[in-house]
Order: structure tokens, then C-alpha cells, then sequence
């Protein structure tokens, strides 16, 4: 699981951030400032070890890009998860999974090729889309997903 560092607006204080946790309004540990992740959060790195623990734990609607680093068209995808994560922060939880390094999770799920994105909803899998989506689609397949929620 990725962490990343946001010193505090008020404080200046160092505070480790585990993307796992990124949505759920955090604090500075010091004075309590909370703080505004938008345009920092970052899509969750996930393992094959924490996947299953995870999409269990998972209070929102959860997207992960099954993705290897030397796929021409997961590359060209990336940015766009980025973008996508931050927007939709709060709404749905957004993960990758390297799957040149976690191949278990890839094949539980019968993963042919990548990017493949799957969708989940109380850690059940409602959707999936083989190959890189164009935008629109993409954001279509959020807002069914966010929509979904409770
Ligand atoms: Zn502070």
C-alpha cells in the first residue's frame, strides 16, 4: 500500500497518508487541521497479498486498473486514472495492480490482458472493461458505480 506525505497548512507538521485511508477526511495528528487532498491524492498501489483484505474493508465503490508497466496502452491510461481518482475522491475508491508483479489476483479473476479495469460493489465484481476505455465511457461507468452506492 502506497503513503505519501502532506505537511500541514496550519502547523507545518509532516503527516503520512495511506492511500487506502485518503477519503476519509484526514487530520493533522498534531493541531487537527483537516486536510484538502484533492490535488494530491493518489490511486491506491495495491498487492496480490492485500487485494482480497481490502475490497473487504472497502466502505465506497472500489475501480482497479489491472495494468503491467510495460504495456503501451496502460501507459497512455495512467494519467487519465490519476485525473479520475482525485475527481472522484470521496465517491469511489480507485486502485492499480501491477499484475508483472501480482499476477495471483489478475488470474483469480480471469484477467486476459491488460488494462483491464474491474468494478466492484461490496466486494462483489458488477462490472469490468477489457482494453483502455475512451474518457466518456469511463466516466460513464463511474457515475453508474458511484450512483450505486448504499
Ligand atoms: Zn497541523
Amino acid at each position: 500500500m502506497n503513503t505519501y506525505i502532506v505537511t500541514c497548512p496550519s502547523c507545518s507538521s509532516k503527516n503520512r497518508i495511506p492511500a487506502d485511508r485518503q477519503h476519509m477526511r484526514p487530520k493533522c495528528a498534531k493541531c487537527g487541521t483537516p486536510f484538502e487532498l484533492r490535488d494530491k491524492a493518489q490511486p491506491i498501489e495495491l498487492t496480490d497479498h492485500e487485494f482480497q483484505n481490502f475490497l473487504k474493508g472497502a466502505t465506497l465503490p472500489v475501480m482497479v486498473d489491472f495494468y503491467s508497466p510495460t504495456c503501451g496502452p496502460c501507459k497512455a491510461l495512467a494519467p487519465l486514472i490519476y485525473r479520475l481518482n482525485r475527481e472522484y475522491l470521496g465517491r469511489v475508491q480507485i486502485a492499480t495492480l501491477n499484475t508483472a508483479l501480482h499476477p495471483g489476483t489478475a488470474g483469480h479473476y480471469q484477467i486476459r490482458g491488460v488494462p483491464t479495469l474491474l468494478f466492484f460493489q461490496n466486494g462483489q465484481l458488477t462490472d469490468q472493461v477489457v482494453g483502455a476505455p475512451p474518457e466518456p465511457q469511463l466516466r460513464q461507468k463511474l457515475e453508474q458505480l458511484a450512483r450505486r452506492r448504499g
